[in-house]
């Protein structure tokens, strides 16, 4: 599986420039761009390089071994579909576990949930947290709320040791190459079935349909052998590769994950400060273009 993954998403070498340009294998022949201001921290941990930047108009940005990971500009708009749309399709989720999610933002919108009354965290490298409690401050805010435990360490060896714990799963990892690639295979999502309840429900970062539809179909067909309901949805995501990001959505139950089990009021949506997610765009966002349709048949 991970060979198969590997040649479809990775390539011979990604690295941003230091004129601020994301180039590379995982999308060949083309680039994207952000000024740069002023570099704020630069250092390689032991598992891979980190970079935060100040960026002329997307605030400050975090890049893991060359490739975007969020900018304060647009991230709400991952952080909140990669953690609202599992949340919601869950009638009632109290203990949630984050795979990566390093930089504290998917912990800020887990927590806007009342019912929620523990959030595990398993990441794999601390300094991406310590330099988002620096430089992302309104990312990693929450990490020192009481219903907050954190363990660091690789999260597909953690879910070896967790079972029937969870009602959510959030994977938000990076890419799969370096240490995120054991997070993208089929044993990785039978772990996770394990450390769900019945009724649990995971959603994963599940890259772009213009770029990996070979990955997000052959992820999908190996998801379908451990889940009932599988379901991919998409939405917009200015500083992505493509400018779209994906969203893999399994239940283990018969659940339609496409419809909010809790629908919210505009007060609702003002009160937990959400700037994407509304229950109509949960809905609408599994709604696929046609060619995507066409790709994913039969997967
Ligand atoms: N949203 C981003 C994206 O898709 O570009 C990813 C966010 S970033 C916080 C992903 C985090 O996953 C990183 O902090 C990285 O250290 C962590 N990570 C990578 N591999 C991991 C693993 N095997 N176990 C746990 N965390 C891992």
């Amino acid at each position: 599986d991970l060979e198969k993954i590997k040649k479809t998403s990775s390539g011979d070498s990604k690295q941003l420039k230091s004129d601020g340009k994301e180039m590379g294998g995982a999308w060949p022949g083309q680039a994207f761009s952000l000024q740069i201001e002023e570099v704020l921290f630069h250092e390689k941990s032991k598992y891979q390089d980190v970079l935060v930047f100040k960026s002329k108009t997307y605030g400050n940005v975090l890049i893991l071994d060359g490739i975007i990971q969020c900018t304060e500009r647009d991230e709400f708009a991952y952080q909140e579909m990669l953690a609202h749309l599992p949340l919601f399709a869950h009638p009632n989720p109290k203990k949630v576990l984050i795979i990566g999610g390093g930089d504290g933002g998917i912990l800020r919108e887990v927590l806007k949930h009342a019912s929620v009354e523990s959030v595990t965290m398993c990441e794999i490298d601390e300094m991406v947290i310590d330099v988002s409690k620096k430089y992302l401050p309104g990312m990693a805010e929450q990490f020192g709320n009481p219903k907050f435990n954190l363990f660091i360490g690789d999260g597909f060896e953690f879910l070896k040791n967790h079972k029937n714990e969870f009602d959510v799963v959030i994977t938000d990892s990076s890419d799969p190459v370096g240490p995120a690639e054991s997070l993208f295979g089929q044993s990785y999502y039978q772990l996770l079935s394990e450390s769900m309840k019945n009724g649990g429900i995971l959603s994963s970062q599940a890259e772009s349909v213009w770029l990996h539809l070979e990955l997000i179909s052959h992820m999908i067909e190996f998801t379908k052998k451990i889940f009932p309901t599988v379901q991919y949805a998409s939405s917009i995501m200015s500083t992505y590769p493509s400018g779209t990001m994906g969203y893999l959505i399994a239940s283990k139950d018969n659940r339609d994950v496409t419809k909010p089990a809790r629908t919210l009021t505009s007060e609702e949506i003002k009160s937990m400060n959400l700037k994407f997610y509304n229950s109509e765009l949960h809905s609408a966002a599994f709604i696929l273009p046609t060619f995507v349709n066409q790709a994913l048949q039969g997967s």
